[in-house]
């Protein structure tokens, strides 16, 4: 990534995440200056506008939004979320169809303005956007990845530190996986304020097997239930993809569960989905060889298939 002044992070999709990725992004000061970019031109002019004018209030900060495509030139950052979202009870791979088809018209017209951008991808089912986006872009998987469990990671940390009754910043635990209905939380890594989770369940008899379990279903399943109540799910990924974008703007290394393109990680090769990464200025650097159970390890394989054999249906 090249160095400027005015980081400027470039979102396309001005829907329900974008916009509201621009309005965490600016109100967290992760960048100087968000531009949106949206086909719907009356939609990204009125989500440009309510942000604008509540930037007295925010951080400095600017923003700009269009309907052409070259509103993301020389963008250092692009965020791509535009896509049809998922219908009540739809699961995040019977969207990928249409999504794929998405990336293909998208990817090409964006590169061609933003060639040395860091590309996250935030459109589901996430993976295999990310997988194909890297295909059809043909940029090096060191310059594009997926958002992937960041989010889903921040909801098991939330439901373990209700649960066990401390601060949410205490709670290391990471879901690994898809970004969807095969994702797997990584219960023998995780540590609340530095007590293995396992040894934590031996000392105060909380968090036991059976609790275990109810909180991976209920990762898993609350982005249907907040879409049954209100249509989309929005500020937690704002959240989430802000917090992506600081760690390369300012280069902290945070280690994040990106989704990225596994070359025998694990054993597992071909196939983007998210393992505790260490993210810096230039994208996504270090896969961590974080210890797993055997079930783990099985799960994690199962997931791989299940994503790679997604994208090989729809021709990657
Ligand atoms: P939305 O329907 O509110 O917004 C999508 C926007 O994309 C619309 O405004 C639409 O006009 C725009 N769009 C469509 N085609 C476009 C194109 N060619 N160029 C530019 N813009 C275009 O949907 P949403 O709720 O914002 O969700 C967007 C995506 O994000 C969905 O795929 C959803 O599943 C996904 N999502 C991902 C995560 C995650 O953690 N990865 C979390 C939540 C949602």
């Amino acid at each position: 990534m090249t160095e400027r002044r005015t980081p400027t992070l470039a979102i396309v999709g001005a829907g329900a995440v974008g916009s509201t990725m621009a309005y965490a992004a600016l109100m967290r000061g992760a960048v100087r200056r968000v531009v949106l970019h949206d086909v719907n031109a009356a939609k990204v002019r009125a989500e440009v506008l309510d942000i604008a004018h509540g930037i007295q209030f925010m951080p400095m900060g600017e923003i700009d939004g269009s309907d052409d495509v070259s509103i993301c030139a020389g963008a250092d950052i692009v965020a791509v979320t535009a896509g049809a979202k998922q219908k009540p009870g739809q699961t995040r791979l019977e969207l990928a169809e249409a999504t794929v088809a998405l990336t293909r018209t998208i990817m090409p017209s964006l590169v061609q303005v933003a060639p040395d951008a860091v590309y996250i991808m935030v459109t589901n089912p996430v993976d295999v956007v990310t997988y194909a986006a890297m295909k059809v872009s043909g940029l090096p998987p060191t310059q594009l990845f997926g958002s992937g469990t960041v989010l889903d990671s921040s909801r098991l940390r939330w439901l373990v530190a209700t649960e066990v009754g401390v601060s949410v910043h205490n709670v290391h635990a990471y879901i690994a996986g898809e970004h969807g209905d095969s994702e797997i939380p990584l219960w023998s890594s995780a540590s609340v304020g530095g007590v293995p989770l396992l040894e934590w369940e031996r000392q105060t008899g909380q968090l036991d097997a059976a609790t275990r379990a109810r909180i991976a279903t209920e990762v898993v399943t609350s982005a249907y239930q907040i879409i049954e109540g209100k249509g989309a799910t929005n500020y937690a990924v704002a959240l989430a993809v802000a917090r992506i974008v600081e760690s390369i703007v300012r280069d902290e290394r945070r280690v994040l569960p990106v989704s990225t393109l596994l070359q025998g990680w694990q054993g597992i090769d071909d196939v983007c989905m998210s393992v505790p990464t260490v993210v810096h200025r230039g994208g996504p650097g270090e896969r961590l060889a974080v210890p797993l159970s055997e079930d783990e390890r099985v799960a994690l394989i199962r997931s791989a298939d299940q994503i790679r054999s997604v994208a090989r249906n729809l021709g990657f």
